[in-house]
């Protein structure tokens, strides 16, 4: 059996892939098993910001792999605080609850939430709403799932978790209206990334800010995809000149080679944890703390802030200039870019396919949102071939069939 295969054969069916096997990648390049390259335009959904195989990333994960990787948390570690240390001084909050993948740190931020409400502020024990947003996406563990409004992400594995409820994303009047004395917090994407790149309106994160102070509600943004440089600021919160009560971190906090997340998040929040109240085996160890930490420093001496703020500009300035029947919408900021195909004329999925044939890889989200966000490090040369394949395919679906439905 060929990978394709064997992967079919053994792995469950919970995933659908482009059908490229992939066995090497460097920086925003990747390589099937003929040999063939590709321009990353997807980098992993954000965890592969630092490009594939850095070796910066790549020396301080061996380095490290050969001295201490999980001891457990059974014990202090000499790595652990200073990886916290510099995440609590780039987000401006004060302590951080370090765990391994998004969705468990955004349990972490729920449980912190919940106990801060009950504990702090004093909402009767059980009670405690949390207010999410409408297309949200905060990963696939059966709580978050219970706030998810996508059909595919819930059918067949209720009961669901009580205690949250929904407004429409972007919608400040509404998720003010749904706040009761119950409410324990907001928790919600600066920019929706599953759901296809949704940007709210500009003065939605201030006003929020303002909401939650109101009220006392903590402001809680999952900035798992959003973070760490994608959107040409370190936090989409920045673009609004506020800060969070809580901000959830992963994906790109490991440098592309590790599961590395995190809450971090103001100390009154974080001191509601206890010994015993929530933890994680792997959470916290040295090897995953070294190579976030090394991932923080590359962010900021390689300037890659700087460069998808800069290069995402060119990207969006370039997609918008694509007058094509077949792109309805271009929405994004920084280097994240979703770029809505008329389904009327193909599904993104198709238009995914023919970009993998002419050597782009990205993929749908939705039926038609076609993906394009590159690894921070890509070179603008690398990114306008990629652009111009883009475009091509666009000319394409646009093109013949587009003439075809008109006649
Ligand atoms: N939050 C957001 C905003 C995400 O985009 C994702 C993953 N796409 C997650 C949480 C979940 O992260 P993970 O898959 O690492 O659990």
């Amino acid at each position: 059996m060929n990978a394709i295969e064997l992967e079919t054969r053994y792995s469950a069916h919970n995933y659908a892939p482009l059908p490229v096997v992939l066995t090497r990648g460097q920086g925003a390049h990747l390589w099937d098993t003929a040999g063939r390259r590709y321009v990353d335009m997807m980098s992993a959904y954000s965890a592969a910001s630092h490009g594939h195989v850095h070796p910066r990333i790549l020396a301080a994960l061996t380095a490290q792999a050969g001295r201490l990787a999980v001891p457990s948390r059974a014990y202090y570690n000499d790595r652990l605080g200073p990886f916290l240390g510099e995440l609590c001084r780039l987000t401006g909050l004060d302590a951080a609850v370090p765990m391994n993948t998004g969705a468990e740190a955004v349990e972490t931020a729920i449980k912190a939430a919940r106990r801060w409400s009950y504990r702090v502020k004093g909402i009767a024990h059980g009670a405690a709403e949390i207010i999410v947003a409408e297309g949200n996406f905060h990963g696939r563990t059966t709580a978050v799932i219970s706030f998810s409004t996508e059909p595919e992400y819930r059918d067949g594995f209720g009961p669901f978790t009580p205690g949250f409820r929904m407004v429409p994303f972007g919608d400040l009047a509404a998720l003010e209206r749904a706040i009761t004395p119950q409410t324990a917090a907001v928790l919600v994407e600066p920019i929706q990334g599953e759901a296809g790149v949704i940007v709210p309106p500009q003065g939605w994160l201030a006003g929020l800010r303002r909401v939650c102070d109101a009220h006392r509600v903590l402001l809680i943004l999952d900035e798992v995809q959003s973070g760490l440089g994608r959107t040409g600021a370190w936090f989409a919160f920045e673009h609004e000149g506020i800060r969070p009560d809580g901000v959830i971190l992963g994906k790109a906090l490991g440098g592309g080679v590790l599961p590395v997340s995190a809450f971090v998040a103001r100390r009154e929040v974080t001191d509601v944890f206890t010994p015993g109240s929530h933890g994680s085996t792997f959470g916290g160890n040295p090897l995953a703390a070294a190579v976030g930490l090394e991932a923080l420093y590359m962010i900021r001496e390689e300037g890659l802030v700087e460069k998808s703020r800069v290069l995402g500009a060119h990207m969006l300035e370039r997609l918008h200039a694509m007058a094509s029947p077949a792109l309805k919408e271009v929405r994004g900021r920084g280097l994240w870019a979703g770029a809505e195909i008329d389904p009327a004329l193909a599904s993104a999925r198709e238009a995914c396919e023919r970009l993998l044939e002419k050597g782009v890889l990205s993929k749908e989200t939705h039926q038609t949102v076609v993906r394009l966000a590159p690894p921070l490090v890509i070179a603008r040369a690398d990114l306008d071939w990629a652009l111009d394949r883009f475009e091509a395919v666009l000319h394409e679906l646009g093109g013949t069939r587009g003439r075809a439905r008109a006649a």
